[in-house]
């Protein structure tokens, strides 16, 4: 099967998963998934299964990375903040629908490699750091929208203070019992509504410890 075919195959998967918003598929088609995708897996680039980066990480499942970038409902003029660099795929899907993406992870090999596939792309409205992302980015806050591409505990309360008032965040909440549930989260104030919207798997968030500002 030819690339383009795979491709379209992968499409119709996340049409039939509930993906509808068509800015979110256009960019998904224009974004070339192999450039992130590890040597030994590139015959698995556009199938819709999680894969190994380097550092026991995962790049998310694409279905995944679409769903979550559905549910942000991000629009061309706002800032999304995302904590989980690792291969920079749903960076690079987010960079085509908002103004810019910062970016955190904590491993500074797997950031290097995704500045790499940016640079490639001529994508120039991401801005990456090394770091702890639980801390967020507090510079640049408030952002309109943030997503958390590791499983955490709970939301973590400083990424809740960066969130602008109206803002989404879409993150997986361990749920206690060995799962995990995607949530979305909006605020209102000082008032966070949350809303299961499905299962998740990810690799866990892993707080380091920067010192607070
Ligand atoms: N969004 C990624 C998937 C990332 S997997 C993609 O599209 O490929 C989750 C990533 O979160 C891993 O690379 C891991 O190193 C990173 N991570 C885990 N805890 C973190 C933390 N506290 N701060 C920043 N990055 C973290």
């Amino acid at each position: 099967m030819s690339p383009d075919s795979r491709k379209i195959r992968l499409v119709m998967k996340m049409r039939s998963a509930g993906v509808s918003d068509t800015r979110v598929l256009a960019v998904v088609e224009r974004i070339p998934r192999d450039l992130f995708t590890p040597p030994a897996f590139q015959d698995k680039a556009y199938e819709d299964t999680a894969l190994p980066i380097s550092y026991h990480q995962t790049m998310s499942a694409p279905v995944v990375v679409a769903l979550m970038t559905q549910a942000l409902e991000v629009g061309d003029r706002q800032k999304v903040l995302e904590v989980g660099t690792g291969s920079g795929y749903q960076a690079a899907i987010l960079s085509r629908l908002c103004r810019r993406v910062y970016t955190i992870e904590r491993y500074r090999d797997l950031l290097n490699d995704a500045e790499e596939r940016f640079k490639e792309l001529g994508i120039t409205n991401i801005t990456s750091r090394v770091g702890d992302g639980t801390f967020g980015w507090p510079e640049q806050a408030p952002f309109e929208r943030i997503i958390v591409t590791a499983a955490a505990t709970d939301i973590p309360p400083l990424l809740g203070k960066q969130l602008a008032d109206g803002g989404i965040m879409v993150l997986p909440i361990d749920d206690g019992a060995g799962g995990q549930s995607l949530i979305r989260v909006r605020r209102h104030g000082s008032e966070f509504d949350t809303e299961d919207i499905g299962e998740a798997r990810f690799v866990p968030l892993v707080p380091g410890n920067e010192p607070r500002d």
